[in-house]
């Protein structure tokens, strides 16, 4: 092939280009609400949640309809990069990046998803809870 990728990479994904229809994190992302962001980049946004589990509990959302991280390609790295990248400079506004935060997504059922559009949470701001379940 000369591209020095592998068949990993034909990995079949189910994304869509276009904000989907009753997804409420393509609205907000949109700006269809009005929704205020803590911080933005060319790809993503980030804004508070709306039933807060922390001072700081901002959710870091791709603007492009992604169902949840099982939907990141090989090819959506740099998306990747920047979604944790932004979740890092959301940490720095917060004033949340020497006292310590976390960065989670869920997805499917047994980890809670709730909103089935990729969002990674930023939450911060208290001693957060040890365990990983
Ligand atoms: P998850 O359970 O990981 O899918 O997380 C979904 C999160 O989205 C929850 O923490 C909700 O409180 C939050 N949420 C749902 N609707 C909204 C909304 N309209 N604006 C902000 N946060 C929301
Ligand atoms: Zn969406």
């Amino acid at each position: 092939m000369g591209d020095g990728l592998t068949d990993s990479t034909a990995v079949t994904t189910a994304r869509t280009d276009g904000p989907v229809a009753d997804c409420v994190f393509c609205q907000i992302a949109a700006g269809a609400f009005g929704t205020p962001f803590v911080a933005e980049s060319e790809s993503a946004v980030a804004f508070r949640d709306l039933h807060p589990q922390a001072p700081t509990h901002v959710l870091v959302v791709p603007r492009r309809h992604l169902g949840g991280v099982r939907d990141l390609g090989l090819d959506d790295a740099p998306l990747a990069g920047e979604l944790l990248a932004l979740a890092v400079e959301v940490a720095r506004r917060e004033g949340v990046l020497e006292s310590g935060y976390r960065v989670l997504t869920n997805d499917g059922p047994d980890a809670g998803q709730t909103v089935f559009h990729l969002h990674f949470h930023v939450l911060g701001g208290k001693p957060l809870r040890g365990g990983l379940d």
